[in-house]
């Protein structure tokens, strides 16, 4: 079997009057750059490369200049490709859109690779420690009107008690865009209307300098986070050091890190106690085997980072099918001993729509796919639809 053929397609989404922002900008629409690899057998491989910004320059690395390096090549060898395209890119590339280029690419061939041996792509990863994992919702943006307080906070109500009825028990919302008390403002607001029971996260975005992130760890310590992430810029290592020996709350991040190179001195240098790879921008599933590996050794969990279209979202559904319990316990419990799984809630039908299977909550949980490769089928006219 060999490579034949390889298609970028660049999708947007405008969020119109769904537009939402982190501390760092508003998200005024939603970008997927996909993948598909085709065999002169006729299998179909599926990947996606890149997190959030646009297309085009993770399209152009995969269209010009990996892509054509690989036609022809036999595509069940996923990790020796990957070295390969490293190898060739190290000098320009190492971060940013090569990689994204590369895990788009790793993926799809992990998805081909799997079709041909008939064989889900957890089990070609070694093997599955859970069918089902618990989902945190991602929500609680900042609305346009960020800066009307009550506004937003009897949005929170109305939004946190959604998140409640469809099954969470466990909540992300964003801070850091807001002064801090006005923040924690947010934080007692949700905490008064999920209740004790329900786990709620906090992500920054890295919009914090340690001593402000120190200051809002005390102060949000007491409405129980179970953890807080990326609190400060990646850059900053010795920040991220301090935050965590100074902060009562488990400390996560990651998202902006690439390959195990970038993870070895993000985890071994103690900066985190949770690490969150993007499989669509850490180099894809082979790079995520070995930052598992790597956050193992060290000691830190490993939940992974996912905010892209409904091919991200399976891949990383595999991946976190192979996390092993860490630390072992007889009691799975997650978060404590379980990896999760990261379900954004904000308006995206890349996720919703794209594929002819639905991600489907049950009892806050969803379904590791059973198929052989990642078991996604891409709906040609939510495709075209979207493509530009
Ligand atoms: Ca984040």
């Amino acid at each position: 079997m060999k490579i034949k053929s390889i298609t970028t397609h660049r999708l947007r989404v405008p969020t119109g009057d769904k537009a939402f922002y982190s501390s760092q900008a508003a998200f005024p629409e939603r970008n997927s750059c996909l993948v598909a690899i085709e065999t002169d057998s006729g299998l179909i491989g599926w990947g996606e490369g890149g997190q959030y910004g646009p297309g085009q320059p993770v399209a152009t690395c995969i269209d010009e200049v990996l892509g054509p390096r690989l036609i022809g090549r036999d595509p069940t060898e996923p990790v020796r490709i990957w070295e390969e395209l490293y190898a060739f890119s190290r000098d320009f590339g190492r971060a940013g859109p090569y990689i994204d280029a590369m895990s788009a690419i790793d993926i799809a061939l992990w998805d081909i690779a799997g079709q041909a041996a008939g064989l889900p792509v957890w089990k070609m990863l070694g093997g599955r420690f859970r069918d089902r994992v618990t989902a945190y919702a991602t929500g609680c943006y900042y609305p346009p009107n960020y800066q009307n307080l009550p506004a937003v906070l009897k949005a929170l109500e109305a939004e946190t008690a959604g998140y409640v009825g469809a099954g969470f028990d466990l909540l992300k919302i964003k801070i850091g865009l807001l002064p801090l008390e006005q923040d924690l403002e947010r934080i007692r607001v949700i905490r008064g209307t999920i209740g004790p029971s329900i786990g709620i996260m906090v992500d920054a975005n890295h919009g914090y300098n340690a001593g402000n992130a120190v200051r809002m760890g005390h102060m949000m310590a007491p409405f129980d986070v179970r953890f807080f992430e990326e609190p400060v810029p990646p850059e900053d290592r010795d920040g991220y050091r301090k935050v965590r020996a100074e902060v009562p709350i488990p400390i996560a991040g990651g998202e902006c890190e690439f390959t195990r190179y970038g993870f070895r001195d993000f985890i071994g240098g103690g900066c985190v106690d949770i690490v969150q790879p993007d499989i669509a921008a850490c180099g894809g599933l082979t790079a995520f085997t070995q930052i598992l590996t790597l956050a193992n050794t060290y000691g830190v969990a490993t939940v992974p980072h996912v905010w892209g279209s409904g091919v991200a979202v399976t891949a990383a559904l595999h991946a976190v099918a192979v996390i092993p319990a860490f630390p072992h316990t007889a009691n799975p419990t997650p978060l404590l001993n379980q990896p999760v799984i990261e379900f954004d809630r904000t308006h995206n039908p890349l996720r919703d729509d794209l594929l002819e299977e639905d991600f489907v909550l049950e009892e806050g949980k969803l379904k590791i796919p059973e198929e052989p490769g990642l078991g996604l089928d891409v709906r040609e006219e939510v495709l075209s639809r979207y493509r530009y």
